[in-house]
């Protein structure tokens, strides 16, 4: 078997079945013998149906059934799993990534000696707001991080196998895969491409959820902001210090009284403020070491039906 292709699905009753038109017309079934990994990530709706009735159809098609929602990552990890080709690729199924560009990130793989091929969007095509947010993220956790964030990345790739076991060597809980396939290394191509829109339904991604996912990331990929504490606890004591010779001398020196309920109360909240927010991000590392030395699995499979021939 040469290829596995991943395929991601949260609520996409309206797309399998074009997403699997879409792509027995773009890559020949005769020609490569791919197949087909289909994750159920607890969808609410016909997703499974319709996905059952393409496993009575036709060939080479497993499907990974959730026992629940377990987001995206984990159906992805869960996918990397099953998989078996030599090449491996994570295509979403509500047809906004063409398989056209599939072909061409294998022609990149079997020619070079790259490992991994990643599209990437030239030009965002989403509002200014949230196009703004994404750019200031990537810049931050650029600064932050010793490894490289591409901007535009997205989890539309395809890897050699041994990318595959790299990233299935990687069982933390919280999954951030922009930062994973960058951390793991490798030598990777990055394939610009257009984003279309999608079939039908909508995106899962809320910007409150981007924003908990941009967290994630945040934390799961570097230990910078806990430096922040350390930081402006070491800068407002020399501050202060300096401030209580200066009122000293004044007082002393001068006879100048201390003026200032005001001042008083903004630097108590100030401090108070800053307190907060460093009991916070160490409250972030926290919990999430607390959630991964309890090692829980990172998906639960109800059922794994298979049609595979080879
Ligand atoms: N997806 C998933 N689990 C989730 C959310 C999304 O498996 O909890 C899948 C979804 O079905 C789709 C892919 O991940 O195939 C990308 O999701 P979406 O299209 O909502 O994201 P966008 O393209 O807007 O970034
Ligand atoms: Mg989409």
């Amino acid at each position: 078997m040469k290829l596995s292709f991943i395929v991601p699905c949260y609520n996409e009753e309206g797309n399998v079945k074009a997403f699997y038109e879409k792509m027995v017309e773009t890559i020949d079934y005769n020609k490569y013998k791919y197949e087909l990994i289909f994750i159920n990530d607890g969808s609410k709706d016909k997703t499974l149906e319709r996905l059952k009735e393409l496993l009575k159809e036709k060939v080479n098609i497993k499907i990974i059934h959730f026992s629940r929602n377990f987001g995206k990552e984990a159906g992805i990890y869960a996918g990397l799993k099953e998989a078996e080709g030599e090449y491996i690729a994570i295509i979403d199924a509500d047809l906004q990534q063409n398989p056209k560009f599939l072909l061409k990130m294998m022609k990149v793989l079997d020619e070079t000696d790259y490992d991994v091929v990643t599209a990437y969007q030239k030009v965002r095509k989403e509002g200014f707001i949230l196009t703004t947010f994404k750019k200031m993220f990537y810049k931050l956790i650029n600064k932050l991080c010793d490894i490289d964030f591409v901007s535009g990345a997205s989890d539309f790739r395809m890897f050699r196998r041994s990318v595959l076991e790299a990233i299935l060597s990687m069982g933390e809980y919280y999954r951030f895969s922009k930062g994973i396939f960058s951390w793991v290394g490798f030598d990777t191509y990055y394939m610009p491409y257009d984003v279309e829109s999608r079939n039908s339904g909508k995106t899962k991604w809320s910007f409150w959820k981007l924003f908990k996912y941009a967290i994630d990331g945040i934390v799961s990929f570097t230990t910078a902001p806990l430096r922040l504490a350390t930081i402006l606890g070491f800068l407002i004591s020399i501050s202060s210090f300096i401030y209580l010779i200066v009122l000293l001398v004044q007082k002393l020196c001068f006879g100048i009284a201390v003026a200032g309920y005001a001042s008083i109360l903004a630097v108590l909240l100030l401090v108070g403020g800053i307190q907060l927010l460093s009991l916070g991000i160490i409250g972030e590392y926290l919990a999430r070491t607390y959630i991964e030395v309890k090692k829980r699995p990172i998906y639960i499979a109800k059922k794994i039906y298979s049609n595979k021939k080879m």
